[in-house]
């Protein structure tokens, strides 16, 4: 069977662009911007404290909120004291972002290969590119699937590494009856406008280790110490000390307002993104070569919705032609060891994630589109690659 686009014709066009990924955002989140915004008070407050006792509330551990994802997996691997010298072992099937977060500390990201199953990270193959070097692993949580994360965690007691979930997936999904954050090491999210809930850009750290958290939390706010109580209480500290590097990363109450809206709403908006990738899911069923990276919802709250077609040739052509027909798709992701910054000599093959990765697209999912858009969807892939 030939994989290339083929002919569409007399298939209707929805009136709007079907968008790959998007905020769903009410009354409500455009209400609660109005607060920070009458306060004449936008940096770091009352806004940011309660966002933060309600992530806590619902992951049930404390949690710290910063400017980003980004800067959550930066700052939760420097408070764990990595940096220059030290490797962090991470799925090269990731966003650039997990990469640039590890490098930013000075440390070196180990790119590691992907099961097949799940596109997440394989604890026998990082195993083998272990290193006394190696500090830290971090499993990134590819789509809202967490894949081994229980074989990831035992292969980093094993070898005393710490474990910085990339969750910023996968916040609402649950792992063994608690959410994805509520267990583990450290676990990073972030709230960027298309993930499953946001602040406009924001992220956060989640851990029971009260002493990563009171590192992140100052260097956050340029490493003053101990700033984060002043400005819950709208003050800022003028007498004081900083000890290690910081950095201006802080949430803003503008983000936080928003956040918090949103995180009311998780319920409802992770119900839409799993109920449509079921749809997904069964409408795609009859294509044998179609098969979506996840395939069962009851646990896991997609962020977007990749799909892997066996024997594909022609991504580009087939974007194309579904571009045509007003469905935006993606690629997730160009994988990281194949990137100038980050490709290293010597670099043993990653085939499954090379192997995965040519025949990836990322089929549009978010919270506003509809059964019908769906189906739309299915029909012109479906057609595309007859
Ligand atoms: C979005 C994302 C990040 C970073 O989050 P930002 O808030 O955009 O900085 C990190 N890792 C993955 C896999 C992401 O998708």
């Amino acid at each position: 069977m030939g994989k290339r686009a083929g002919a569409l014709a007399g298939m209707s066009k929805p009136s709007r662009l079907l968008r790959l990924s998007k905020a769903s955002l009410g009354p409500a989140e455009h209400k609660a911007v109005q607060r920070p915004l009458e306060r004449a008070f936008l940096g770091m407050g009352s806004e940011v404290r309660a966002f933060e006792e309600e992530l806590a509330t619902y992951l049930g551990r404390p949690v710290v909120c910063v400017v980003n994802g980004t800067a959550a997996l930066q700052l939760a691997l420097q408070a764990c004291g990595i940096g220059r010298g030290d490797e962090v072992l991470v799925p090269s099937l990731t966003y650039v972002a997990s990469f640039q977060a590890i490098a930013a500390t000075g440390a070196t990201p180990v790119a590691c290969d992907i099961r097949e199953d799940s596109c997440t990270l394989d604890s026998a193959d990082a195993g083998r590119r272990l290193t006394a070097r190696a500090r830290a692993v971090m499993p990134v949580h590819y789509a809202g699937g967490v894949g081994t994360l229980d074989e990831v965690c035992t292969f980093a007691a094993e070898h005393g590494l710490r474990v910085v979930e990339d969750a910023a997936h996968a916040f609402g999904s649950t792992h063994r009856g608690v959410p994805v954050g509520g267990s583990g090491d450290i676990a990073c999210f972030s709230f960027d406008g298309i993930k499953n809930i946001t602040s406009g850009e924001g992220g956060c750290v989640v851990s029971d280790d009260a002493t990563v958290l009171a590192r992140v939390r100052d260097a956050r706010l340029l490493g003053v110490e101990n700033d984060t109580a002043a400005r819950f209480s709208s003050q800022r500290s003028w007498d004081f000390d900083v000890t290690a590097q910081g950095w201006r990363y802080h949430m803003s109450d503008i983000m936080a307002a928003i956040g918090r809206v949103q995180l009311g709403r998780r319920a409802e908006l992770a119900a839409r993104r799993q109920a449509l990738a079921q749809q997904y899911v069964e409408a795609l069923r009859g294509h044998a070569e179609i098969r979506p990276v996840l395939q069962s919802f009851d646990t896991v709250v997609p962020h977007i919705f990749p799909v892997r077609i066996i024997g594909l040739r022609d991504r580009d052509g087939l974007r194309r032609v579904l571009r045509e027909r007003g469905i935006e798709t993606g690629v997730h992701y160009r994988p990281n060891h194949t990137l100038s910054y980050f490709t290293r000599p010597g670099q043993a093959p990653l085939p499954v994630t090379e192997r995965v990765y040519a025949e990836l697209l990322t089929l549009p999912l978010h919270p506003d589109l509809t059964a019908t858009d769906i189906g739309f969807i299915c029909d012109a892939l479906n057609a595309a690659l007859v």
